[in-house]
């Protein structure tokens, strides 16, 4: 019996990892989906995209690679 509920909770953290990976948040995904289940699903699918911009080449702060004026510095960035 409990080994059914061990492949349940690890069933519960793949869903939550396949969710959470494709946001880069793989491993938090797993954790939320391990421990809440369902609710952590719907956790994980609500949180934002790990930021993965560029950097401004004027204040070297990561901005959004699809902005086209820096929110920092306000300089135009291409
Ligand atoms: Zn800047």
């Amino acid at each position: 019996m409990e080994f059914l509920f061990l492949i349940l909770f690890l069933f519960l953290g793949l869903i939550g990892y396949a969710i959470g990976s494709g946001k880069g948040r793989g491993t938090e995904g797993f954790f939320l989906g391990l421990f809440l289940g369902f609710i952590g699903w719907i956790i994980v699918a609500c949180l934002s995209k790990v930021e993965t911009g560029v950097m401004c080449p004027h204040c070297r702060s990561m901005i959004d690679e699809r902005a086209t004026v820096c929110p920092k510095c306000t300089r135009a960035v291409r």
